[in-house]
């Protein structure tokens, strides 16, 4: 499947619930928002069906995100329903990962082929306040552990933020220094409750890395994220960042994003795309709703401008799921 613009889009994000454990200060208001109801978010059956429809099209690779993905019952269920899928190479997950370790071994057992887990900070009371929850870091960090036991390859996502977390950042990166970990810094973005906090550039996060650790390797483009990596000396893992602000890869964007009441979104910043619930719902066959998603994707747009903040979808990230 290719939009209008000649990329080839073989990525689906599926948000399971817009509901979450956490009220990161980031992501989402701290009244909470207003929860889609329980009849509207798509049935464990339906995102599994708009995957194999997906897949139909050409899509490889699922992720599985929210709101918190792991909240919502039989995950695994859904993990093994996709992994049955011709045509997908790859399930990832991405999670707060509260609710990982009592999971992590039935995740894999699954089909699951790789977990990001969510890292702003290794101090309990900056966790709090930016989670603005009473829950212990401790199960985090057992989470990316029970992650790494399992050898589920494993990502750490870490938002900087000036202010926040900002003298943290080494201690953050060390976790690939001595496992088979990816950290990888992403810039904040100006959606939602994103713009009431100041961001750090990627640069400015490398600068600061490579003052404690030294000069970094840039390793080749793996193709397949929009991370560029680098290697600390001594380190077993990478060390990776995400610049949509700094550097956007708009030019090579292959996701598609579904919200969990089955609305398929075209790109991360804008409104527009197509509700599949109604189709799905009213009977359609695959090769309808096929033919529904072939003809919205010629809508994606060529590419976001987050300076353009009319025209910014009003779903937080929680509803979007990242
Ligand atoms: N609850 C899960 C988690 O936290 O990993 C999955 C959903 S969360 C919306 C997905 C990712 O979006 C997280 O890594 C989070 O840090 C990131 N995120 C949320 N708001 C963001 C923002 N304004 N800019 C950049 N990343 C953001
Ligand atoms: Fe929940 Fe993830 Fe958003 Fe934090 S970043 S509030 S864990 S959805």
């Amino acid at each position: 499947m290719t939009d209008s613009f000649g990329r080839e889009l073989d990525y689906l994000r599926i948000s399971l619930t817009d509901r979450c454990n956490l009220r990161c200060s980031y992501c989402m208001p701290a009244e909470g928002v207003k929860n889609i109801p329980h009849c509207e978010i798509l049935t464990l059956e339906e995102n599994a069906r708009i995957a194999r429809v997906m897949a139909s099209l050409g899509v490889k690779k699922i992720r599985l995100t929210g709101g918190e993905p792991l909240i919502r019952k039989n995950v695994v269920r859904l993990i093994e329903m996709i992994n049955d899928t011709d045509g997908i190479d790859e399930i990832c997950l991405t999670t707060n990962g509260l609710l990982l370790s009592g999971n992590a071994a039935a995740l894999r057992k699954a089909g699951l082929s790789r977990v990001n887990i969510s890292l702003d900070t290794l101090d309990e009371a900056v966790f709090r306040r930016i989670t603005r929850s009473e829950e212990q870091l401790d199960r985090v960090l057992d989470g990316i552990a029970a992650a790494v036991e399992e050898n589920i390859a494993t990502s750490i996502n870490c938002v900087p933020m000036a202010g926040v977390n900002d003298s943290e950042l080494d201690r953050i990166a060390l976790f690939s220094e001595k496992a088979p970990v990816d950290v990888r810094f992403i810039e904040l973005m100006p959606i939602g409750r994103g713009r009431t906090h100041k961001g750090i550039s990627s640069a400015e996060v490398l600068k600061k890395l490579e003052e404690r650790f030294g000069k970094a390797e840039l390793l080749p483009n793996d193709g397949h994220s929009p991370a560029m990596y680098y290697c600390f000396g001594g380190f077993v893992g990478r060390t990776g960042f995400i610049s949509p602000m700094s550097h956007k890869f708009c030019d090579s964007c292959n996701r598609l994003r579904l919200t969990s009441d089955g609305f398929l979104k075209l790109c991360l910043q804008y409104p527009q795309g197509i509700d599949l619930k109604s189709p799905l719902r009213n009977g359609c066959t695959d090769r309808e709703l096929a033919d529904i998603i072939s003809e919205a994707v010629k809508m994606k747009p060529r590419e976001h401008s987050f300076c353009d903040t009319d025209m910014t979808d009003k779903r937080k990230m929680v509803q979007i799921g990242g």
